[in-house]
C-alpha cells in the first residue's frame, strides 16, 4: 500500500498535481472534501483521513435531544482511503486532482451508512447472480446569477428553448465549456442542452456499470456547481426552484448484461420486444416505487416537482416511450433496450437514488414478477406516488424487502435525517401562507 502511494506521487508530480482534492458522499449527496498537499500525502493516506462520524449519525443525537455541540464531541471517527482507480485531474483547477474516499469505522469495517457503500451492497446482489447493472444517468439543472438585489436571477435572459444549444439560451457558453472541461474531467459526458425552462440545462452522461455511473453523477454535480462558482453563478440542483416552471430531474437509463457481456432486456419475441428478465425488473422497480422514491426524491421540495401534465411523473406507472410516466421504455431496441426511470430528481444523492433502482430491479427479477400492462383508462385505477416527503419516508420504513437490501443501519440514519428536516419545515412560516392569509384573515 505504501508503495502503491509513492507510486502515486511520482505520477502526480510528473503530471504537475502538487493537490488532492479527497472526497466523499455524505447521505444528502453533497460533496464533503479536503484538500491534501501533495507533498504530505504519504504519512496522511496511510493512516486513513478521518473526519467525524457525526457527518453520518449527527441527527441520532438530536432526536436523544443531545445538541449539536454534544453529538459532535461524542461522534466516533471515521477514516477515510482513497479509491485510487477515482482519482482524475480537475481540468478546471489546475494542479489540482480529484479522488474518492472509501471510509472505514477504527476497527477496519466499511461505514455502513456511506451511500457509495450502500450501493456496493445492493449491486453486489445482482452481480452474484451474474448480472451487470447499467445506468446511464442525465442530470437537469438551472444556473442562476445575482440579480443585482442580492438576490438570484434564472441566467441566459430567457433566450433558450428546449433542445438548443449556443448563445441564444447561454451567452457565456457556459454549458459548451462546461462540456468540454468535462471530457478532461472523465466522467463520460456526451452531450448538453438547454432544457424547457430559462435557465434550465442537462448534460447526458453514458451508460456505465451502477456503481461508476453514481460516482460520475456525483463528480458531476460538484464539477458543475464548482465551474458556476468561477463564472459567478450558481448552478443548483433543487428539485423545483421555480412556480410554474419545470422541475429538474434525475432521470437513470437503466439495463442489465450477464457477466459475459450480453445484453439481457431485449427478447425479439416477448412483449413490446421486452426479455422476462427486463419486465421483472421493470415489475420490481413499480412494486417498491413508493418506498424508492423516498431516495429518488429526497427533499421536501422534491414532491412539488410531480405534477400529472407535466413531464415528471405523478403516478406508479409505466409506459412506452411515455415521457409522463414514472418509467418510460424508449423505442430503441437491440443493444440500445432499456428502461428509463423518471422518477428521481435532481436533488438525489446519485448513490442512494441508484441503489433503490437496482433494489428494485433486484427484487423484481428474484421473485420473478410479471409486468402489469401499460396503463390506460383511468388514472385513478393506479397507485399514486406518494405526495410528501413524509409519505415517501413512511413508505421506506415499512417496505422490508427494500429496507433489507439497503441496510437497516444506513435506513435508520437516513430516516432520522429526513424526520428533522420535517420538522423543522413544519414550524417555518412560508411566504406562501402570508399572502393567502395575512390580509384576508
Ligand atoms: N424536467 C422534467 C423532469 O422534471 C423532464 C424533462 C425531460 O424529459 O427532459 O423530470
Ligand atoms: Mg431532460
Ligand atoms: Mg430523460
Amino acid at each position: 500500500d505504501l508503495s502503491a502511494l509513492s507510486e502515486l506521487v511520482v505520477r502526480l508530480k510528473d503530471n504537475r498535481i502538487d493537490v488532492l482534492r479527497l472526497a466523499f458522499c455524505d447521505l444528502t449527496g453533497v460533496e464533503r472534501s479536503r484538500d491534501i498537499l501533495v507533498s504530505s500525502m504519504v504519512s496522511v493516506l496511510s493512516n486513513g483521513v478521518p473526519f467525524s462520524s457525526e457527518i453520518y449519525r449527527r441527527t441520532d443525537g438530536a432526536a436523544m435531544g443531545q445538541s449539536r455541540i454534544e453529538a459532535v464531541k461524542t461522534a466516533g471517527d471515521i477514516l477515510g482511503y482513497l479509491d485510487i482507480g477515482t482519482l482524475k485531474a480537475v481540468p478546471w483547477e489546475a494542479g489540482v486532482a480529484h479522488g474518492i474516499l472509501d471510509l472505514h469505522n477504527l476497527d477496519g469495517t466499511a461505514v455502513a451508512e456511506d451511500p457509495r457503500e450502500v450501493l456496493r451492497r445492493v449491486q453486489g446482489k445482482l452481480t452474484a447472480m451474474g448480472l451487470v447493472p447499467l445506468v446511464g444517468p442525465e442530470l437537469e439543472f438551472y444556473l442562476l446569477e445575482p440579480d443585482g438585489n442580492s438576490g438570484w436571477q434564472r441566467y441566459g435572459s430567457g433566450g433558450g428553448n428546449i433542445y438548443s444549444s449556443g448563445l441564444k439560451g447561454d451567452p457565456e457558453n457556459f454549458l459548451l465549456n462546461s462540456l468540454r472541461m468535462l471530457e478532461g474531467f472523465e466522467i463520460g459526458a456526451f452531450g448538453a442542452n438547454h432544457e424547457f425552462s430559462s435557465g434550465q440545462f442537462e448534460i447526458n452522461l453514458w451508460h456505465c456499470i451502477a456503481t461508476e455511473a453514481a460516482d460520475r453523477a456525483f463528480r458531476f454535480k460538484s464539477a458543475i456547481k464548482e465551474m458556476g462558482r468561477q463564472t459567478n453563478k450558481l448552478a443548483t440542483f433543487m428539485a423545483k426552484p421555480f412556480n410554474g416552471e419545470s422541475g429538474s430531474g434525475f432521470h437513470l437509463h437503466f439495463s442489465i448484461l450477464d457477466d459475459l457481456g450480453r445484453p439481457l432486456f431485449e427478447d425479439k419475441g416477448g412483449p413490446d420486444g421486452l426479455s422476462d428478465l427486463a419486465r421483472s425488473a421493470i415489475a420490481g422497480v413499480l412494486r417498491h416505487a413508493r418506498a424508492v422514491t423516498a431516495l429518488c426524491s429526497p427533499t421536501i421540495n422534491s414532491y412539488k416537482r410531480f405534477a400529472p401534465g407535466t413531464f415528471a411523473p405523478w403516478l406508479v406507472d409505466w409506459g412506452l416511450n411515455d415521457r409522463g410516466a414514472m418509467i418510460r421504455i424508449p423505442s430503441q431496441r437491440g443493444l440500445s433496450t432499456r428502461m428509463e426511470l423518471r422518477l428521481g430528481d435532481a436533488s438525489a444523492n446519485p448513490y442512494l437514488a441508484i441503489a433503490g433502482l437496482l433494489a428494485g430491479a433486484y427484487l423484481g427479477i428474484k421473485e420473478e414478477l410479471t409486468l402489469p400492462e401499460v396503463r390506460t383508462g383511468d388514472p385513478r385505477d393506479l397507485i399514486a406516488l406518494p405526495r410528501t416527503l413524509r409519505d415517501a419516508i413512511e413508505a421506506l420504513r415499512d417496505d422490508e424487502e427494500l429496507v433489507e437490501l439497503l441496510g437497516d443501519g444506513f435506513v435508520d440514519a437516513f430516516i432520522c435525517l429526513k424526520r428533522d428536516e420535517i420538522e423543522r419545515f413544519s414550524r417555518y412560516v412560508t411566504d406562501w401562507e402570508f399572502i393567502e392569509y395575512a390580509y384576508h384573515l
